[in-house]
């Protein structure tokens, strides 16, 4: 069976041994208060940052979902109000659930999907968070985080969900990054991973939010002691910390899918019933592809790909009938590639 879904999507198949072994080495049965527990998960965030190339004075934190995150950065680190910039579902999915939390305090600005993020105008004093996604999955599309200016006043998050794994990011240039596991890192679902800036940490100290149980500084005093204010996904972190143990640098994956899109989309536009979705070379996502062409054609595609044995993405919203959406992540071979353009032709 082979999946390009885009989330969830193909797990290692690595993970079938390490889930065996996870049940042998018992971590499973242990108290997540045990000294078993804590360096597992010191490990487990030790690689992670040495696998991403993460600064050393920025932290990582898990949780349970990246809408998790979203709701976290609504609670703990907004005061006085956010500005979300967005292009597709997930960035206005983003806005919403701030807009449900904070009310008249969440502000957006949304911009074509062909278009490069606009450079803001506004004066950012009034917010304390820019939220952007920094690769949109619904579209395709990404956002060069360099084009973003830091606001000297406001922090800046970045949804890297279906990126994160996968590309290699500028840290420097974000202050949250939030994501969950089950895309580019080739995870099964169920773990969220927050990365902050020293700078975040300074600002949720500020605000002050301690009222849940998710409040971000709980969660960080909790992780200072390699700890987490509730009983967590043992078996998710700790099937991470195998995973980041397996994985190649950041920057050997990141070069490696960027020149296996690249090669895909040249496939694709060598075809005449097959168009790229995004037109705008610029701002194409590196890890997710979507695929446009008369429904009838997509119908078509998706049966003959479900009788190779090929599960494609379906289009999202809008682009439901027109697209197919397809998961440049790590997890899946170039082989797998080389089935789907047999199927393709
Ligand atoms: C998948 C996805 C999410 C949601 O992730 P959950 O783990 O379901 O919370 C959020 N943002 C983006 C960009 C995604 O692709």
């Amino acid at each position: 069976m082979i999946t390009f879904y885009p989330g969830p999507s193909k797990i290692y198949p690595q993970v079938a041994e390490y889930l065996q072994d996870a049940v042998k080495e018992g971590i499973l049965s242990q108290n997540h208060r045990s000294q078993a527990f804590m360096d597992m998960l010191k490990e487990c965030i030790s690689l992670f940052k040495q696998k991403l190339n993460i600064p050393t004075d920025y932290q990582v934190y898990f949780t349970s979902s990246a809408t998790e995150c979203w709701e976290i950065v609504a609670q703990s680190f907004t005061a006085k109000g956010s500005l979300h910039i967005y292009n597709g579902a997930f960035g206005q999915k983003w806005f919403d659930y701030n807009r449900k939390m904070a009310g008249d305090s969440a502000f957006d600005i949304s911009f074509d999907y062909e278009d490069t993020i606009p450079i803001l105008e506004t004066d950012t004093s009034k917010y304390d968070i820019l939220c952007i996604t920094q690769n949109e999955t619904s579209n395709a599309t990404q956002v060069d985080v360099n084009q973003i200016p830091m606001a000297e006043d406001a922090l800046i998050a970045f949804d890297v969900t279906s990126s994160i794994g996968g590309i290699e990011l500028n840290w420097t240039k974000g202050d949250i990054w939030l994501a969950s596991v089950q895309k580019c890192l080739g995870l099964p679902a169920g773990l969220g991973v927050m990365v902050c800036s020293p700078r975040a940490l300074q600002h949720a100290r500020t605000v002050g939010e301690r009222k849940h149980y998710n409040s971000f500084l709980f969660i960080h005093e909790n992780f200072e002691k390699f700890q987490t204010p509730y009983t967590p996904n043992v078996l998710a972190i700790y099937l991470l910390k195998r995973v980041m143990e397996q994985v190649a640098d950041i920057d050997v994956i990141s070069a490696k899918l960027k020149a296996r899109n690249l090669d895909f989309c040249r496939f694709i536009e060598e075809k005449t019933i097959w168009k790229l979705l995004i037109d705008n070379e610029s701002v194409r996502s590196d890890t997710v592809i979507a695929i446009e062409g008369v429904s009838e054609a997509i119908k078509d595609i998706k049966q003959k790909a479900k009788e190779a044995g090929i599960t494609l993405g379906n289009g999202y919203g809008n682009w439901k009938e027109t697209t197919f959406r397809i998961a440049n992540f790590p997890a899946i071979e170039d082989w797998e590639f080389e089935a789907l353009k047999t199927c393709l032709v």
